[in-house]
């Protein structure tokens, strides 16, 4: 193996969302100790997940399965109304972990809702973000993910529609759905703001700069993240070789042949403590210069659920 360098994307891994889920978690646990329910995987990363379920966190599916009382934090990607009903029913102590830029795309999509608009959502069918902000207005969202979902849409009043984005994409990704759009609906109506999530522009932007820089890009992020999944679809349109790994076991040798320079970066899921685990990997078969492609300093921050902020608070008077 020759791979002389290394480049770090900058910024990469935890976005401010997950940051705050991961540290819900941990609280809610020291605030009202094990077990404590948590509503799908907190965020899409398998190390999370066991780190969480280690320190007693019980992972579920369903809110349901919850008993009586219990504590239940719902998971960073949002839930659909009934998820909190039947919590409410069941008694439960709810934190809600929905990231603070999803909940800005529900509120949205309520608002066109009261407005009597036909909304079109522009993401990806199954995943959790989605379910539970179509859950927000089921009978007025239509979900579309390409431009030829955009022309089979048939819509009841063409001349109120407007649309909303998974906070996941990218502004290259939904692009082209939005052209069709306009194209389609001359009348469709432009959200204020674009619901595109800082932290995945910001990620992909940089994979962008190393591709430019680099024979191959390791992206850390597990298979069912779809912002990791992006960030490696993103070097290979620009004609870079990447691989999606969930830590450093699953780096393989043979990749590197004729390979000098090697980018890494980690999905918004993804721990920092496996990123330094890899480059461990390269420094340990003689990788010697490690530098960082800084592309935008982020500073963002979110504040904690007020139900924990509150128990946390009597538990230090
Ligand atoms: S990727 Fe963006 S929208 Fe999703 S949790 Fe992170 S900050 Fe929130």
């Amino acid at each position: 193996m020759d791979v002389h360098s290394l480049l770090l994307a900058a910024p990469r891994g935890f976005c401010a969302g997950v940051d705050r889920a991961v540290l819900i978690v941990e609280k809610a646990l020291e605030a009202y100790g094990a077990p404590v329910y948590v509503r799908h995987e907190i965020v899409h990363n398998k190390h999370v997940v066991e780190t969480l379920r280690r320190k007693g966190a019980v992972f579920v599916e369903d809110e349901t399965e919850v008993p009586e009382g219990a504590v239940i934090v719902f998971s960073a990607h949002g839930s659909p109304p009934e998820a909190f009903e039947n919590s409410k029913a069941l008694g439960h102590t709810l934190v809600d972990a929905t990231c603070p830029l999803v909940t800005k795309v529900h509120q949205e999509a309520r608002r066109y809702a009261r407005d009597e608009m036909e909304i079109v959502m522009i993401g990806h069918a199954g995943h959790q973000e989605v379910i539970g902000t179509t859950g927000q207005a089921p009978d007025r969202i239509r979900l579309v993910e390409t431009p030829d979902d955009v022309d089979a849409l048939e819509l009841e009043d063409p001349a109120k529609v407007t649309y909303i984005t998974q906070t996941t994409l990218s502004m290259d990704e939904t692009a082209s759905v939005v052209q069709r759009l306009n194209e389609r609906f001359p009348g469709l109506k432009q959200p204020k703001s674009d619901d595109i999530c800082y932290a995945t522009q910001n990620r992909q932007d940089a994979v962008k700069q190393l591709a430019e820089r680099c024979d191959l890009v390791l992206v850390v992020g597990s298979q069912t993240s779809s912002n990791s999944k992006r960030l490696v679809e993103v070097s290979k349109d620009r004609s870079v070789p990447a691989y999606l790994i969930d830590d450093a076991s699953e780096i393989d040798e043979a990749w590197f042949e004729e390979v000098g320079t090697v980018g890494l970066t980690s999905g918004a899921s993804a721990p920092e403590v496996l990123v330094e685990q890899v480059i461990d990997w390269f420094k340990a078969r003689g990788t010697q210069t490690v530098d960082t492609v800084m592309v935008v300093d982020e500073d963002v921050e979110f504040s904690m659920p007020s139900v924990l902020a509150r128990k946390l608070q009597e538990l230090s008077a």
